[in-house]
């Protein structure tokens, strides 16, 4: 229909469930960053919290048809927000080109995302990848390191605790190539660190530096006998190389969900108690009984 008049449409007069249903055609899954960040920006909150989203201020705003919405107005934005949440898979990722290491003396921790409490509290559907350099572990010796202290993974836990009641939460730990380590320590810390987030008190000890943002974990796990934050289903590990295919782990409904590693034709390839030492690690990255064995030369 033409508008002649040049009269803005009323949209905002349609009832709810009508403009749900333009906002549907529009939904996109978000990425954090957005792929190409755009330089800081001096909007409102609400506004540079949503140039995140998808790069509003450059030439790739071709392709996010939804930008144009976040600038109408805050109740377009809060109900595309809402919608999203429920619809999407929201894409994270934590790379060298985002992170930037803790510092010691600052008062408060930097966030990873720039993503508000309000919109991780009801995230449905997420994906992280940690794309991971050795340097990253901030270690100087990977095997004396524990995986709990590592404080990359400290700080995701930390913002993933405001996920309230999510459905699918999954992981990928890339590791970055390092002619001095094996991608296996990155792997090996990255899973340890993250695996149990959400099901026991295993974090508890993440409370040690008293910055603010530790408070208030520790606030949150003592005020609830559950401990905080949301639970990984799957963990993939990868290599920015070439690799033969790592087997994945992934909770086991028949093991009342417990951590298991499974091949990549899906065998389940051995199951994972509270203890995972690296050795074990190993053995079960790569090989399958099922598949294999005794050994690749097999028929
Ligand atoms: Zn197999």
């Amino acid at each position: 229909m033409q508008n002649h008049n040049n009269a803005p449409f009323p949209f905002m007069q349609l009832p709810p469930e009508l403009r749900d249903m333009v906002y549907e055609n529009l939904l996109e899954d978000p990425h954090y960053p957005p792929p190409r960040p755009c330089p800081e920006t001096r909007s409102p909150s609400w506004l540079s919290s949503m140039a995140q989203i998808g790069s509003s201020t450059d030439a790739k705003t071709a392709g996010h048809k939804s930008n144009f919405l976040f600038l109408a107005n805050k109740q377009i934005y809060a109900e595309y927000m809402d919608l999203m949440c429920k619809k999407t898979t929201f894409y994270m990722t934590v790379a060298p080109h985002n992170y930037t290491p803790l510092d010691p003396s600052a008062e408060e921790e930097k966030d990873i995302w720039q993503i508000s409490p309000e919109v991780l509290k009801k995230i449905k559907r997420c994906e992280i990848k940690l794309v991971t350099t050795s340097t990253m572990l901030d270690m100087s010796d990977p095997r004396t390191m524990k995986s709990e202290e590592w404080n990359l993974a400290r700080q995701m836990r930390r913002q993933l605790s405001e996920i309230e009641n999510i459905s699918e939460l999954k992981l990928n730990v890339k590791a970055i190539g390092d002619p001095l380590w094996s991608p296996l320590w990155v792997w090996y810390h990255a899973t340890e660190a993250l695996r149990e987030m959400g099901s026991s008190s295993v974090h508890e000890n993440d409370c040690r530096k008293s910055t603010v943002a530790d408070d208030k974990v520790k606030s949150v796990a003592s005020s609830h006998s559950a401990p905080s934050g949301p639970q990984f289903s799957l963990i993939t590990l990868a290599l920015d190389m070439w690799s033969p295919g790592e087997n994945y782990l992934m909770r086991d409904p028949a093991n009342n969900n417990q951590w298991a590693w499974w091949c990549l034709k899906g065998h389940c390839v051995g199951r994972v108690g509270t203890e995972h030492p690296v050795r074990q690690f190993c053995s079960w990255l790569y090989d399958c009984p099922t598949c294999s064995p005794e050994d690749i030369g097999g028929d």
